[in-house]
């Protein structure tokens, strides 16, 4: 898997950045990463902060990064929630009527793309939109199934099937999405990468060609094969979930590889190996 040389790298003008496992490991920014910022900010290198992650608001994520010492706009931040509202502000007339199975992040961002959010027994949505929700129940489940039997939209912000707890491995909001799926016999569209809405609302939003940037993350299978569905370069960095044995055993192959962040600034500034 071949590293990234100098030229690669001077030739991007744009990045579309993962946030989990490439700029911070819970808490905890990963090392260079306020570095790396100012680099690009000196640079001129235009990103868009792109996660699956759709339960924390744009202005948490703000926060967070500030935190970090890193100072970023709301248009530089994507999430599969303001993704699926940014779909749906397009898709959707005004007015029409949501079941959420949600959290706050994804209640707020169908709110602003001028959906009513239906309460929590309704019958009479027009879309049922699906991300992960730490209070899902029973009843949520029956609404949403009941709703899609009678004809309201699918919608998924993310078909991630797991999600990395503190206390192991558990069922992401991919796994929901498969659950309604199997009750209700029809398939959501899914807004996250690796389908290629979200990817194609942040080119829009860089404004750049597709040449001039590359995905940057650490999950093969939705920041890696995100890029490749809209034929965007990438670079896994192996900070986060992958590992370079991972890497020798999945078949989805990014353009190029590097340790972290610091690796990537070196080779673009030609200071590297
Ligand atoms: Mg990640």
């Amino acid at each position: 898997m071949p590293a990234p040389k100098t030229s690669d790298l001077s030739a991007l003008r744009g990045l579309i950045m993962d946030m989990d496992g490439v700029l911070w490991e819970g808490e905890s920014p990963l090392p260079g990463m306020p570095d790396f910022f100012r680099f690009l900010r000196e640079r001129k290198i235009r990103f868009v902060l792109a996660t699956n992650n759709a339960s924390l608001t744009i202005a948490s994520y703000i926060q967070k990064l500030a935190r970090m010492g890193v100072t970023a706009a709301p248009e530089e931040i994507l999430t599969s929630a303001t993704a699926t509202a940014e779909h749906l502000r397009a898709a959707a007339g005004p007015g029409k009527r949501a079941y959420v199975i949600g959290e706050e992040g994804l209640i707020r961002a169908v709110e602003s793309a001028g959906l009513r959010v239906a309460g929590p027994d309704a019958l009479d949505a027009d879309y049922v939109i699906c991300g992960m929700d730490r209070d899902l129940n029973w009843n949520k489940l029956a609404c949403a199934t009941i709703n899609l039997n009678r004809g309201a939209r699918f919608i998924g912000t993310n078909g991630d099937v797991t999600f990395p707890t503190e206390r192991g491995i558990a069922h992401g909001n991919g796994a929901i999405l498969a659950a309604l799926t199997a009750a209700s016999g029809i398939r959501p569209k899914i807004i996250g990468k690796p389908y290629p809405a979200i990817m194609q609302m942040a080119v829009a939003r860089l404004g750049l060609p597709k040449a001039r940037i590359a995905a940057v993350g650490d999950r093969l299978e939705t920041d890696i094969l995100g890029a490749k569905n809209a034929g965007l370069k990438s670079i896994l960095v192996l900070t986060g979930i992958t590992s370079r044995k991972t890497l020798r055993k999945s078949g989805i192959r990014p353009t190029w590889v590097t340790d972290d962040l610091p690796a990537i600034q070196a080779v673009w500034t030609g200071t590297g190996k």
